[in-house]
């Protein structure tokens, strides 16, 4: 029995069976590339769903991780720290925002943007107590809490879950006719993702986010975007909203932001909106610790350094534009921005899952979305040859 063999056996022991992991086991990772625990190398084509959009163990990101490390790693909110000040004045910069509020995990920071908007509205807005709405799209991933499956498009999620959290309702993705009819003297604001990540890679069509923008706008509710799987490059632009005249009221971030290395997430807005907060009324022991606060600053100086926004820009359109020309009758469609790409595969085929094991089986980790789309999102350091070398297996795999 192989050491990744051993290793399985134990997980699937003492795990609950929460996910369906492909049978790989990482033990060590640089960059765009990992190495399992019987030293076979791969190429990383998933990020950790984007998270590692730096590559693996960036040496400036790790630098300033060992650097805090070494001084201060948690105070709790309870006190100031010298990191946190510091890095939401450059996280605010970044994002052209004026204020910010840490957290870790992208779905604490959904539940954030979501006491927000619902805190501004019911100060700014005709809503009756406890009776504000939010609305949302179909095919939605925002995360796992309770509250956030309760407005889950998805059976799957929900499933044994119950009860919800009312005041959510759900309309089409991509259709703006359809949020300015659901608008009501009780809406507060709009939440989506400028593409769909977990949905299957869905870009919507040009104009869209910007018809949503000025539909909030015109109704006085706050649009809000979930760019923790959008932002930070991987679309090909700092955040994907910026394709469009669609800047939110509120951002919602994480993923990229903690650089690979540690779970660091955050809502960004207008001051009048994160105004909203008062002492007590929201708070986690961990968000905007110092540690975090380090590696997101480190993780923010590197994006800009290393332009890595302009690298998935170009490269995600090489990509694209080598995968369509693959021209296997497997495939249904090419679609993604920058770096964050689907292949969808045809119905009949019978999902992707079988194909993404057989990229495995070549060095080239990738995941299924939505049983038939292929999803490819490597680290934004790749470099073209990189690419080339994950696309003459791809071609391979996907020629009948
Ligand atoms: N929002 C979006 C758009 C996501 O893609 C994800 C994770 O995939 C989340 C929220 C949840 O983030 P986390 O898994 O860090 O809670």
């Amino acid at each position: 029995m192989s050491e990744s063999q051993r290793i399985i056996e134990v997980t699937e022991k003492f795990s609950a069976n929460n996910y369906h992991p492909l049978p790989v086991v990482i033990a060590e990772a640089e960059g765009i590339w990992v190495e399992d625990a019987d030293g076979k190398r791969y190429m990383d084509m998933l990020s950790s769903y984007s998270a590692v959009n730096h590559g693996h163990r960036h040496p400036q990101i790790i630098e300033a991780m060992i650097e805090q490390a070494g001084k201060l790693t948690l105070t709790s909110r309870a006190f100031h720290n010298d990191q946190m000040g510091p890095f939401l004045r450059e996280l605010c910069d970044y994002c052209g925002a004026e204020m910010a509020l840490p957290m870790n995990t992208g779905a604490e920071a959904v539940e954030t943007a979501i006491k927000t908007v619902r805190k501004w509205g019911y100060g700014n807005r005709p809503v009756a107590p406890n009776r504000a709405e939010i609305i949302v799209c179909d095919g939605n991933f925002h995360g796992r809490t309770t509250t956030i499956i309760s407005f889950s498009s998805e059976e799957e999620y929900k499933q044994g879950f119950g009860p919800f959290t009312p005041g959510f309702v759900l309309i089409p993705y991509g259709d703006a006719d359809a949020l300015e009819a659901a608008i009501n003297d009780n809406t507060v604001g709009f939440m989506t993702e400028p593409i769909q990540g977990e949905g299957g890679v869905i870009v919507p069509p040009d104009g869209y986010l910007s018809r949503c923008r000025e539909i909030c706008s015109r109704h006085g509710i706050l649009f809000v975007l979930d760019e923790i799987q959008t932002g930070f490059g991987r679309s090909g632009k700092r955040f994907a909203h910026m394709y469009e005249d669609a800047e939110p009221d509120v951002l919602i971030l994480g993923k990229a932001l903690g650089g690979g290395v540690y779970p660091v997430s955050a809502v960004t807005a207008s001051a009048e909106v994160l105004g909203v907060f008062r002492p007590g009324d929201h708070g986690s022991t961990f968000g905007g610790n110092p540690l975090a606060a380090a590696i997101g600053r480190a993780s923010l100086r590197v994006l800009t350094d290393e332009k890595l926004d302009e690298r998935s820009f170009d490269l995600g359109r090489y990509f694209r534009q080598q995968l369509r020309e693959i021209g296997s009758p497997l495939v249904k469609e090419v679609r993604g921005r920058g770096l964050l790409i689907g292949v969808e595969l045809e119905s009949e085929v019978g999902g992707a899952r079988p194909y993404c094991e057989e990229l495995m089986e070549r060095g080239i980790l990738c995941k299924e979305t939505h049983e038939d789309v292929i999803r490819f999102a490597p680290p934004l350091v790749i470099t073209r040859d990189e690419i080339d070398q994950a696309l003459a297996h791809v071609r391979a795999v996907l020629t009948p």
